[in-house]
């Protein structure tokens, strides 16, 4: 099973899926992903909530 999260579902309109082994694995690269791509300036709790409620296994 990997972890994965759809950009989109996170909020930003991209096609971008995020895979990872671990919860904190694909927290991190997500975060990576939105600051590069999306130009996201700050990782809020609020933003970890939602990537994780959207955050799912396959
Ligand atoms: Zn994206």
């Amino acid at each position: 099973m990997e972890k994965v999260i759809r950009c989109r579902d996170v909020g930003f309109d991209c096609e971008g899926v995020i895979k990872a082994k671990t919860e904190k694995e694909a927290l991190e690269l997500v975060a990576e992903h939105a600051k590069n791509e999306h130009g996201l300036k700050e990782v809020t709790p609020e933003v970890v909530e939602k990537i994780k409620s959207v955050m799912t296994e396959e």
